[in-house]
């Protein structure tokens, strides 16, 4: 089956086709500044080099047409005409406590994407924006939601509740969900099938280490907690995100810096993390640089980086009661051959331990970084949520008919 996946930005679309029965990537592209001046997509087949074509994107409807054009394109298309595409696959962020799993989109569902607006002000109306604009220009084709917090409604309550009067659980649904739900399933699915073992007799720390961070439990094939929160801010300190802080700080800040909600929100989304602690960046490959060369802060949030995560991942092998892999994936955690190796550092004494040679010299496949003697596995596994979307997509659309 070819299907068309989809991730809605608010002003820009990521797009793959995929054969799911190959899984392979038939073209991919980029829709960007839409609705903004100078838009651009950027579309590249597979096998062929990336071609640029600057045109008009008033909203997201003339995006999903030059998609679908550049795709049909006699030159550098992969399809001759629109039936070929089978089944369309959307990148959604907040499913909020509706939906454990992926979904066939009818209305009832458009309604619940739309309850969670205030869930994820920024992500889900964007993701909206996607699924109306793909109704208008393929209504024929069969569409799913596939998303980012689904595969954290397993979490118990014990691990999503917040110790905060009940009442704001109940009148604004206020508790963990998660994020990256779509990325932690794939590759934690993917590590019982390396292992050759059945994901329901092992008990897993998926590690997502990007711009954004993640840390999820997996015990017997299903999410036992998870570090991001309400929001995509709890967790470890992250690319410009500050992570879990004392939450008095808010209050305190806001008073002193004379700062708005607004104001507050865009400090600790956009201004903090390793980015906020070193001034340097928030790109890892930058802040390895300026430590190389002497800058202490630079230095400084990669270690505070490296701790926190460390910290998690400790914390969650002891709400497992053990651990028998630990699975590194995202930029980071698939690239950044030192930051695995602070994460992991003296912890042989647990029986995890890592092959330092392995840990530098592979890259970009799913491989196990551990030593021989290691109890546990610590494996890299490149992560491939577009896969994932487009596989639970295919097998949706394939029960549907
Ligand atoms: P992601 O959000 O998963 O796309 O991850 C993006 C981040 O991965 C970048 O901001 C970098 O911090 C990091 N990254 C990517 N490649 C490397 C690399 N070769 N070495 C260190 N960090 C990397």
């Amino acid at each position: 089956m070819n299907v068309l996946v989809i991730n809605a930005g608010s002003s820009s679309l990521k797009y793959q086709l995929l054969n799911t029965e190959e899984k392979t990537l038939l073209a991919k592209g980029l829709c960007e500044r839409i609705g903004l001046d100078n838009p651009r997509l950027k579309h590249e087949a597979s096998g062929k080099e990336e071609v640029v074509k600057e045109a008009s994107m008033k909203d997201h409807g003339e995006a999903i047409k030059l998609v679908v054009d550049a795709l049909m394109d006699k030159d550098h298309g992969v399809i001759s005409s629109m039936e070929e595409i089978d089944a369309v696959g959307h990148r959604v962020v907040h499913g909020g406590d509706y939906y454990a799993e992926s979904v066939l989109i009818d209305e009832d569902v458009k309604k619940a994407i739309k309850a969670c607006y205030g869930l994820s002000p920024l992500h889900n109306p964007a993701n909206m924006t996607g699924i109306e604009a793909c109704e208008k220009i393929m209504p024929n084709i069969p569409m799913v939601a596939v998303f980012d917090t689904a595969f954290h409604q397993t979490m118990p309550e014990k691990a999503y509740m917040y110790g905060l009067p009940y009442e704001y659980y109940e009148k604004h649904k206020i508790r963990r969900y998660g994020a990256h739900g779509t990325s932690h399933r794939y590759v934690s699915a993917r590590a019982a099938e390396f292992l050759g073992k059945d994901i329901k007799d092992l008990r897993l720390v998926t590690l997502h280490l990007g711009n954004g961070s993640s840390i999820s439990a997996v015990k017997n094939g299903v999410c036992v907690d998870t570090s991001m929160g309400l929001t995509p801010l709890e967790g470890p300190l992250m690319g410009t995100r500050c992570g879990s802080i004392d939450p008095a700080i808010v209050p305190i800040l806001m008073e002193k810096e004379n700062l708005s909600t607004s104001a507050i929100d865009e400090v600790m989304n956009k201004k903090s993390g390793v980015f906020g602690v070193s001034g340097v960046s928030s790109d890892f490959r930058d802040l390895e640089e300026a430590a190389v060369a002497g800058n202490k802060r630079a230095q400084l949030a990669l270690d505070m980086f490296a701790y926190q995560v460390r910290k998690i991942m400790g914390s969650y092998i002891f709400a497992m009661g053990g651990v028998d892999a630990i699975i590194f994936t995202a930029g980071i955690g698939e690239n950044d051959a030192n930051t695995r190796a602070r994460i992991c550092d003296e912890l042989d004494i647990f029986g995890i331990e890592l092959d330092k040679e392995k840990n530098t010299s592979i890259r970009g496949k799913d491989a196990d970084l551990s030593t021989g003697q290691s109890s546990v596995r610590i494996l890299l596994i490149p992560t491939n949520e577009e896969l994932m979307i487009a596989q639970d997509t295919a097998a949706i659309v394939g029960t549907a008919k």
